[in-house]
């Protein structure tokens, strides 16, 4: 099974292509540093390889799309993990608005074009599966007090999406999760988070479903949370 993980460098991501590793699959580890890709990709060993990837951009887009269908034909799993901006220092009332649109080209634009480009490769992978991590933070009802705006609202439209893209792919066998990976210690989390290795569990799980598994949810540790 081939599998791509974007901003798979560092904190989760770096640990979910970890996982997926050591589950015997191919991971390609996208970064948007080229050599943040390949170092992570030496170091993560055999099975791992380095995809210059910035998924803000269209050209780093069509190039690791070419890439893939060159080297492999086809993808089995998304995991679109890249994220910016928990603004934990404003509120809703007074947001820098350029924060906010900066925060929608990465976390929302950013997968929703990446799966775009890919669905073809996907389409000829046999275990399709999309999964859109996302987080607690994106459920509205947890948004009680208009901190982390940008980060907030990001995060429930990457849910909206997952779930119109779930219906969408649904006829196609194409499972489309959303997954919330719990507060996790990570440079994004801060100190104090769980370990890294759980969060990135419940990533993993999404990623290796059954045919059968459930789409267009929204999970943490496996478990179905509220929107
Ligand atoms: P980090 O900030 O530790 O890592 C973010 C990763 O995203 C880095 O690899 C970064 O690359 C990459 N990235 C940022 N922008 C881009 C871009 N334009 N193109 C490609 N890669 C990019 O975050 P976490 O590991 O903590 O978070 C991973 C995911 O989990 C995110 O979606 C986050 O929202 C979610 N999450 C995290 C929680 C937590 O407590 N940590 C809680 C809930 C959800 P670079 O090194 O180049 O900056």
């Amino acid at each position: 099974m081939i599998a791509l993980v974007t901003g798979a460098n560092r904190g989760l991501g770096r640990e979910t292509a970890r996982q997926l590793l050591a589950a015997g699959h191919t991971v390609v580890i996208a970064a948007r540093s080229e050599d943040a890709a390949r170092d992570t990709a030496a170091a993560l060993g055999p099975g791992a390889v380095p995809v210059r990837l910035d998924v803000t951009s269209a050209q780093d887009i069509a190039a690791a799309a070419e890439q893939l269908r060159d080297r492999f034909g086809h993808l089995d799993v998304l995991v679109n993990n890249a994220a910016i901006h928990y603004d934990t220092w404003q509120h809703a009332v007074g947001a820098d608005l350029a924060v906010v649109r900066e925060a929608a080209e990465t976390n929302v634009f950013g997968p929703w074009q990446l799966i775009q480009a890919l669905l073809p490769l996907l389409r000829a992978g046999s275990h399709q599966r999309i999964v859109n991590v996302s987080s607690g933070a994106g459920s509205l009802t947890e948004m009680t007090s208009g901190s982390t705006p940008a980060y907030s609202l990001t995060k429930a439209a990457l849910n909206a999406l997952t779930r119109m893209l779930a219906a969408d792919l649904r006829p196609e066998g194409i499972l489309v999760n959303a997954v919330c990976p719990g507060w996790v210690a990570t440079d994004m989390g801060g100190p104090g988070g769980r370990p890294v290795h759980d969060g990135a569990a419940g990533i993993v799980w999404a990623a290796l479903l059954p045919d059968n598994g459930p789409t267009g949810g929204f999970f943490r540790d496996g478990q179905a949370i509220d929107w």
